[in-house]
């Protein structure tokens, strides 16, 4: 947070300073500092901020502030004069919440439109007049086939978590919506990190842009405390269980690289007494929508999602979260992780490896410029304590959860067990490029989706005999039992 600006001193509206006020911020963050004012000019904006950051508020705000300021001498149906765009339906959902929140008292009306529901809704709303819609790309441009919105009055585009859209494919969406928008605008463009990709979108679209960043790249959250526990790909989800129960966890968010491997987890957890709910992009948006509002609520303590489902969450001071498999994009560790720790509450990450895995641990480890402390889990037993599978069932679920796409070093599991090094590196130390990756929009390109594509990759290994995971030692103590505390 910067320690000297205040957000009067920005320059806000008094309706939106009150809604920040009420919203319990005190100060801009760093992000919010140095966009808000820029924005109010009527500036363009290249930014390097990840979900975490205040970035929703960094743009939201000003815009209000430009919609107050001058009035639209009509408003007409269904002709936003502000078009964010978001990879997912749940940012969507999330950023259009933020833009009630903070226009509470702005007198401004947003919709957000998203694929995966019924469209009939959308097109009724558009039929009344409106300010600032927030879509994901594929719905919006059905609107536009059928002619239920009009874009030819926007007059601020945001696109948010622009390198999440490019890498679900959405660039030529973008670029048919961005043919749709009238020539004179501004245009505010929000990524995770300034790929070269990011950087060609921006050329062509950002006029004189600054050009801000505000966390390092690729680095982890101070606030987070991650540990890896060497364990079998068939033991997890006993291990999981045991660690939740026994440590009390009251809110953990767990990321599998299935949809499968998310309901199997889930169930798994309920029989075991605990509530628990998957997410994942075969799951109806209302029940996406129930399991997150539950586990905001502290109504279910689990929630168990791919990286695609959980693309873009933000729950408030999320204590945990648990890597059930290391995902194969090693940034998408730091998204992962980003979910906790997030907003000045500190957090805990807990990956779950096994031997196929150590080749994606060590490209994280590379990333994050640091190791990954080895925690021993002092009262599990795998060789009582795992429930016995039926024959082929530790096969099955290696073949569910083979790491794809870099497999090949991925160690291929014949012999040795897993190097079992000391407790290494501190806890804690890097962080958040913030952003998971998501749902996809509607169910259009859900197949395509890097995380939860070739699912049924052919097994490469056999299974190996259990690790004796023993005791902690009394840091690795301290990582299990400070996160329970959190
Ligand atoms: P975002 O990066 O936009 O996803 O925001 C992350 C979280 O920070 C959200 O829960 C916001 O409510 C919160 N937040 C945004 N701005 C501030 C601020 N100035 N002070 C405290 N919390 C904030």
């Amino acid at each position: 947070m910067n320690s000297t600006i205040s957000f009067a001193d920005l320059g806000l509206a008094e309706p939106l300073l009150r809604a920040i006020s009420e919203a319990g911020y005190t100060q801009p963050t760093p992000i919010q500092a140095q966009a808000i004012p820029h924005v109010i000019k009527g500036g363009d904006v290249l930014a390097a901020a990840q979900t975490g950051t205040g970035k929703t508020a960094g743009f939201t705000l000003p815009i209000l502030h430009r919609l107050l300021e001058r009035p639209a001498r009509e408003r007409k149906a269904g002709r936003p004069r502000v078009l964010v765009l978001t990879p997912t339906r749940e940012l969507a959902a999330q950023v259009e919440e933020s833009v009630r929140v903070y226009g509470k008292h702005a007198q401004v009306r947003s919709m957000v439109m998203f694929g995966g529901v019924n469209i009939n809704p959308q097109i009724s709303a558009l039929g009344k007049p409106l300010d600032i819609l927030v879509a994901t790309p594929g719905r919006l441009l059905d609107h536009a086939g059928q002619k239920t919105v009009d874009l030819s009055g926007v007059e601020i585009l945001v696109l948010d978590e622009a390198d999440r859209m490019l890498d679900m494919g959405f660039i030529r969406d973008i670029r048919k919506v961005l043919a749709l928008l009238p020539k004179q605008r501004q245009n505010l463009l929000f990524s995770a990190t300034f790929s070269d990709e990011i950087r060609g979108l921006a050329t062509g679209l950002l006029n004189d842009p600054i050009e801000i960043s505000v966390a390092r790249r690729n680095t982890a959250s101070e606030l987070v405390q991650q540990g890896v526990v060497m364990t079998e790909q068939s033991h997890k989800r006993d291990l999981v269980s045991h660690i939740i129960r026994g440590h009390g966890w009251h809110q953990v968010l767990v990321f599998t690289r299935t949809k499968h491997g998310a309901n199997r987890l889930a169930e798994k957890l309920v029989k075991d007494g605990l509530t628990a709910a998957a997410i994942h992009g075969n799951k109806s948006q209302s029940a996406r929508t129930r399991a997150l509002s539950g586990f905001k609520d502290g109504k279910i303590t689990v929630l168990v999602a791919t990286d695609i489902a959980a693309r873009g969450l933000d729950i408030d001071q999320l204590p945990q979260v648990v890597n059930f498999e290391l995902p194969n994009v090693p940034e998408d560790y730091v998204h992962r992780i980003g979910r906790t720790g997030r907003a000045g509450s500190p957090g805990s990450a807990l990956s779950l490896v096994d031997n196929s895995e150590i080749k994606l641990l060590k490209d994280i480890e590379r990333l994050i410029k640091r190791p990954i402390d080895r925690i021993e889990v002092s009262d599990w037993d795998p060789a009582t304590m795992v429930r016995k599978q039926a024959p082929g069932a530790a096969e099955e679920e290696r073949r569910h959860a083979e790491p794809r796409g870099r497999r090949n070093s991925a160690g291929n599991g014949r012999g040795r067990a897993p190097a079992r090094k000391p407790a290494s590196g501190r806890p804690g130390a890097q962080a958040a490029s913030g952003v998971a990756t998501g749902s996809r929009d509607g169910n259009r390109r859900r197949d395509s989706a890097p995380s939860e594509r070739n699912r049924h990759a052919p097994a490469e290994r056999s299974a190996r005999p259990a690790p004796d995971n023993a005791r902690a030692t009394p840091r690795q103590a301290a990582l299990l039992s400070k996160t329970s505390n959190a």
